[in-house]
């Protein structure tokens, strides 16, 4: 196989938010670096599509700057002259008149506070568990806490290890975007060396330099960073030589979980409320949460998790409007059917360079996440969402997570 490129100091896998922050922080080092990225884009799961008719750039994959007090995405975006937009988020509140009176959703959120504080105790215990133990069997509003956790955590509660549930956190300040937050990754990522279209297939470290064999041909380096999806690993589309176990099981008790948008037009979308939210439904686990009218535009963003998006994917973005519409005219009536038009949707578990939206651990798994962090032989390294202890299944996460690499590298290639 052809060598791609001179013998370089760092090569990146993958041009996420991880590692374009990994990327950015090496060459201010004065290292080299090349970054490997098997689509034709930067900023892999933050997606900001720009092709719609009406010209709205719509996040197809991650939106919120959360944590935003702690996120250092919120003043990249400042520098750069994009406008963040502090509007708070609607999810506290539903707009669904009788279909979820006050009352009732009152209710909800009392059972859902009072499920997440066992959730809490049950973490301090030293034995991890599935968070579906911690349902009250019974409870009328199960399956929409168990919808709720799909759209965080892309899974299912049966799914999910409790302790990395408690592990997560987040200080419940929520800004966006307006021009993107894939604009923003895709923006920090400009001037970067980055070789497009090339898919990284295996890092053999049997030798003294690392070799990276890819579509496009071999990479020498004396550090790679691993910077790609957990369930990537896992599915052996990126390979090491000799084998690394250990890393790969860590990737695969921390699965990628689904969860996907659709966007509808809505056609005299004045008559409804701005930047407010409504469930599909109250009552099962597969429906979806609707923001009508984000930044004001005359859009309804459906946001679908676990089992259900994983289902809609197969039918692309007809199946997502078609359930879509489904539930938005069970709540708002049928005469809104001809006002709501498909405009995009996404496919994050078909996805060949993500085959999901983000990582949660399995019950009894929370500790693979600083597995998976950790360094192989000092030359070896790993960054992404999953490898943040709090911050994970975000950009922001994945950014410091690739922060924290080029640090490594750095001491151990004795980098200033
Ligand atoms: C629908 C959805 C909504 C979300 N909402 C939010 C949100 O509101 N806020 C938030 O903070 N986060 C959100 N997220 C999560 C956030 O998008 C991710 O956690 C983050 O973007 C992951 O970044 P990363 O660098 O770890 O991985 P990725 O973005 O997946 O980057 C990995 C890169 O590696 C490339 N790659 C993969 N395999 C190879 C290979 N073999 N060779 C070369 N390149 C390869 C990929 O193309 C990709 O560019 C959302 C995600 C989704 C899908």
């Amino acid at each position: 196989m052809m060598k791609l490129h001179d013998q370089i100091d760092v090569a990146v896998i993958g041009a996420g938010a991880a590692g374009v922050a990994a990327g950015r922080a090496l060459l201010a080092r004065g290292l080299s670096v090349l970054v490997v990225e098997g689509r034709s884009r930067a900023g892999g799961r933050a997606f900001t599509d720009n092709s719609s008719a009406g010209g709205w750039p719509l996040d197809m994959g991650c939106g919120w700057l959360h944590s935003a007090n702690r996120n250092p995405l919120v003043s990249e975006a400042r520098t750069l002259g994009l406008h963040v937009d502090e509007t708070e988020p609607p999810w506290r509140s539903q707009r669904q008149g009788e279909s979820f009176a006050t009352g009732e959703q009152e209710s909800f959120r009392a059972a859902q506070a009072a499920f997440y504080e066992r959730l809490e105790a049950a973490a301090l215990s030293p034995q991890d568990g599935a968070a579906s133990q911690h349902l009250v069997q019974g409870e009328r509003w199960n399956p929409l806490i168990d919808a709720v956790s799909t759209y965080i955590n892309g899974t299912e509660l049966d799914r999910l290890s409790v302790k990395d549930y408690d592990a997560y956190q987040d200080t419940e300040i929520n800004f966006r975007v307006t021009e993107g937050y894939g604009a923003l990754i895709a923006r920090l990522a400009q001037g970067l060396p980055v070789t497009f279209n090339t898919k990284a297939q295996v890092i053999d470290h049997s030798g003294r330099l690392l070799k990276l064999a890819t579509s496009a041909g071999i990479i020498e380096a004396r550090a790679v960073l691993v910077a790609v999806s957990t369930n990537i690993m896992a599915t052996g589309a990126l390979r090491f030589s000799p084998a690394l176990p250990g890393k790969v099981a860590a990737a695969a008790h921390l699965p990628l979980g689904v969860a996907d948008k659709v966007f509808l037009e809505v056609e005299g979308a004045q008559d409804l409320p701005e930047n407010a939210r409504l469930f599909g439904r109250t009552d099962r686990v597969d429906t979806g949460a609707y923001h009508y009218r984000p930044f004001g535009r005359p859009l309804i963003e459906g946001y679908f998790g676990g089992a259900c998006a994983r289902e809609l994917e197969e039918g692309g973005l007809a199946a997502f409007a078609d359930f879509a519409i489904e539930e938005l005219v069970t709540v708002l009536g049928g005469q809104w059917r001809k006002r709501l038009k498909p405009v995009a949707a996404s496919g994050w578990a078909r996805d060949p360079f993500a085959l999901g939206s983000y990582s949660h651990a399995l019950p009894g798994y929370a500790d693979q996440r600083a597995v998976l962090a950790a360094p192989h032989d000092n030359r070896i390294f790993f960054a992404g969402e999953a490898t943040h202890p709090h911050f994970f299944s975000t950009a922001h996460g994945a950014w410091m997570s690739g922060q924290r690499a080029a640090d490594e590298i750095c001491a151990s290639l004795n980098a200033l």
